[in-house]
């Protein structure tokens, strides 16, 4: 393995049958998430070498949303690492009582179960900070984050990390008191790196690094370690090492030791 680490990208849309070469040539880890418990069980029987794909039933969804079972949910999670993409949209067409009793019995499985786990709140974000106080899930990713200063605290306090893409302001994050520490990078492409630098795929968290560590005066090269460190330890924190692939067990070794 190179002395450098690849990028993270811990939100990404995927077509579920790309192939793996198209995947290892992005030369990043993804997160790739999926929409419903349907699409997670066609790509669990994959065996992607860098590639970690989320468990998701999506908001704005209808299908996924009606189908969501929570037995069914929960025995998909024993083999997954990584929750995603789940959450609440006022946006979507899906009843908001149908998506939160969906999120809540998501996050009542991972607060039980500790997963990495994506949260998409698009203006929901209030409700998705009191779904995760009421289930005490913890160490909840919010992805694409877009709450108010008090709504920033408040999830800091629950303990929440966030997941920046290439369309927020890391200065604004800076501001609202979120320590580097607690930021993770995602691409959430296609839609969260419309204007970024090229090219524009999954993976592809180079200017998320260079604007984090602008706004936080730190070395680009040295925010990538850092997103490494984080990540690595909640990776131990959670238990989560043996259900990774081999070459990502490896590269939290490696960032550990760095
Ligand atoms: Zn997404």
């Amino acid at each position: 393995m190179s002395r450098t680490l690849p990028p993270l990208d811990l939100h990404a849309h995927v077509a579920t049958d790309i192939t793996p070469r198209a995947l290892e040539g992005l030369g990043a880890v993804v997160f790739a998430v999926t929409r419903s418990l349907d699409e997670y069980d066609k790509v669990s029987r994959r065996s992607d070498a860098v590639t970690v794909w989320g468990l998701g039933c999506h908001p704005g969804l209808m299908t996924a949303q009606r189908a969501y079972d929570e037995d069914r949910f929960g025995a998909l999670l024993e083999k997954a690492a990584f929750v995603g993409e789940v959450g609440l949209d006022r946006s979507s067409r899906v009843p908001i009582e149908r998506q939160t009793e969906v999120l809540e019995s998501v996050l009542s499985a991972v607060a039980a179960s500790p997963r990495l786990i994506s949260v998409h709140s698009y203006r929901a974000t209030n409700l998705v900070l009191e779904l995760i106080a009421q289930t005490g899930a913890e160490h909840v990713i919010l992805h694409w984050w877009l709450g108010t200063e008090s709504e920033t605290k408040r999830a800091l306090d629950l303990g929440c990390m966030f997941s920046v893409n290439q369309s927020m302001d890391p200065v604004k994050l800076r501001a609202a008191g979120i320590p580097i520490t607690s930021l993770l990078p995602e691409t959430d492409h296609p839609s969260g790196n419309r204007c970024g630098t090229s090219p524009r795929q999954p993976g592809q968290t180079l200017d998320v690094e260079r604007s984090i560590g602008a706004a936080y005066g730190v070395d680009p090269a040295r925010v990538r370690d850092i997103f490494w460190k984080t990540f690595s330890a909640e990776v131990d924190t959670k238990g989560l090492f043996a259900l990774l692939p081999p070459a990502v067990q490896k590269m939290t070794r490696f960032a550990q030791a760095k």
